[in-house]
């Protein structure tokens, strides 16, 4: 019996020391965890590699459709290593930002040494101009360029405070030229195919052109390449999002670094407007970033927060992330349950919703069908809509009409129903092959009732693609009663 979940929108969690244990992946599993996002940030490869199996084990027992996401750490600038306990900052103070294992050449009298990793430093030097902004630790550290030689920035302390071994490194406003992907990250993707994980998450995406070149590199890696996600931090990929949009199969709103990068009081804004542009060409997007952040440490969120939940949910998010929450807080399992509830709540009080009427785009059959569907759904009370699909793209396109009536995909392929973990409303149920004979309906009817998705007199709307059922060929609307052969009217003559 497969779990059945009354939320439309999906939960993702980050998996890290909190709840990488089989145990505790069955109860992230079972409190709601719909995608499991591994950060390539953190962790060996056989840290990775175990949570993957336990995933998969935890998955198959809980009969549930669980997404992997690898998280790629992608060009994060970072300090080197500073000795314990840190260095303290003082306003007006000037340092030099120099490569990690070589002595500063630049270093003027009355200067602090600070090592940046070395890998990129020539290059992020290379980008820097006077009077460039440099902040650190998520912003917490901010200082000015003052010039640059060779590899070497000299800066001057803004807002002074206290750094440590390998915090962060966030230039607002400078275009940096180093590429998406590094050395570490196509390592990584190596690992990530072979694992077969569902998504490849990109941080740190500039433009459309980065989605491009990941999906060649994944084309040349396998046969079955895994879904693109785009997590737009920067503003040159705020400023980018249609096109970026365009080309990438998710969206990943990732308010942690896009805060620093463009300043939080814009976060709000570009947080609705990439929700609604992914909602009207129905890419999935997820909303990232200390939405349950107090529960780390406490049991309960902070109103602000289940408010913060809700409102994405309001507005048209796919997904909302856990991150640490899940990852390396005291309630991994609470923060699930909680978000869980929020979002039952939110999708309740769906009147509130911010109103958004998305229509089949001119000349798409799959489009007008699905469209017709949910509406039709509405009329006859239907009490779910099932999608037979190969590739999940019917149920994907009817997603993006937002029906209030479920949607279950009925799919022979993993692989692809996997995917749909990521999709708003859509229940994915695996049948061993879908076939196009005149049994269609029988087997729409056993696969429900056998699910426990629907009973014997309900209507259900089923669409699907005859005589072919190949991907793109949704044809089909119809109007079904469970355990009838009846074609009648579904509602009594008034
Ligand atoms: C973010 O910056 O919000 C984010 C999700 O990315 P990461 O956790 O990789 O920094």
């Amino acid at each position: 019996m497969p779990y059945s979940s009354p939320r439309k929108a999906k939960i993702v969690c980050t998996l890290g020391p909190s709840s990488s244990s089989a145990e505790r992946i069955a109860e992230l599993i079972r409190a709601g965890m719909d995608v499991a996002r591994l950060n390539f940030s953190h962790g060996t490869h056989d840290f990775h590699r175990g949570l993957v199996a336990s995933i998969r084990e935890a998955a198959m027992a809980a009969g549930k459709t669980v997404a992997i996401m690898q998280d790629l750490q992608g060009p994060k600038i970072r300090l080197g290593k500073i000795p314990a306990p840190g260095v303290i900052l003082e306003k007006g103070q000037k340092v030099c930002l120099h490569p990690e294992g070589a002595a500063p050449k630049s270093l003027q009298p009355g200067e602090n040494p600070l090592p940046i990793m070395a890998e990129i430093a020539a290059a992020v030097a290379a980008d820097v101009r006077p009077g460039a902004r440099i902040l650190f630790d998520d912003g917490k550290v901010a200082t000015r360029a003052m010039s640059v030689e060779g590899p070497e920035i000299h800066v001057v302390v803004e807002v002074g405070g206290k750094l440590t071994s390998n915090k962060g490194m966030n230039l607002p406003g400078t275009p940096l030229s180093i590429p998406c992907l590094t050395d570490k990250d196509r390592e990584d993707l190596k690992f990530g195919v072979e694992q077969k994980v569902d998504a490849i998450a990109l941080s740190f995406v500039r433009s459309a052109a980065d989605i491009e070149e990941l999906k060649d590199i994944l084309r040349d890696l396998t046969a079955e390449p895994p879904m693109v996600v785009a997590k737009i931090e920067r503003e040159e990929a705020v400023a980018q999002m249609d096109s970026i949009i365009e080309v990438t199969d998710g969206v990943l709103v990732a308010r942690g670094d896009m805060a620093v990068e463009v300043g939080a009081e814009r976060v709000p804004p570009i947080q609705k407007q990439l929700i609604k542009s992914c909602n009207e060409l129905g890419v999935p997007v997820i909303t990232a970033t200390q939405m349950l952040e107090s529960m780390i440490s406490c049991p309960t969120p902070t109103r602000a927060e289940a408010s913060d939940v809700a409102n994405a949910v309001f507005d048209g998010t796919d997904c909302v992330m856990l991150s640490g929450e899940t990852a390396s807080g005291e309630y991994p399992v609470e923060a699930v349950q909680t978000m869980a509830r929020i979002i039952e709540e939110t999708e309740r009080n769906r009147a509130f919703s911010t109103p958004r009427e998305i229509l089949p785009m001119p000349g798409s059959i799959v489009e007008s069908i699905e469209f017709s569907a949910s509406r039709i759904a509405n009329h006859v009370g239907a009490v779910a809509i099932a999608c037979l699909t190969h590739s999940g793209t019917a149920a994907k396109t009817l997603a993006k009409f937002r029906p209030e009536r479920p949607i279950v995909a009925i799919m022979d392929n993993e692989r692809q129903l996997r995917r749909l973990a990521f999709v708003w409303g859509v229940q994915g149920v695996i049948i061993p092959k879908i076939v196009a004979t005149d049994d269609l309906f029988a087997m729409v009817e056993t696969t429900l009732l056998e699910n426990r998705l629907a009973e014997n007199d309900d209507y259900v709307v089923v669409t699907a693609g005859v005589p072919t059922l190949r991907r793109g060929t949704t044809n089909m609307v119809k109007v079904h009663k469970l355990g009838a052969q009846s074609e009648r009217s579904p509602r009594k003559p008034s």
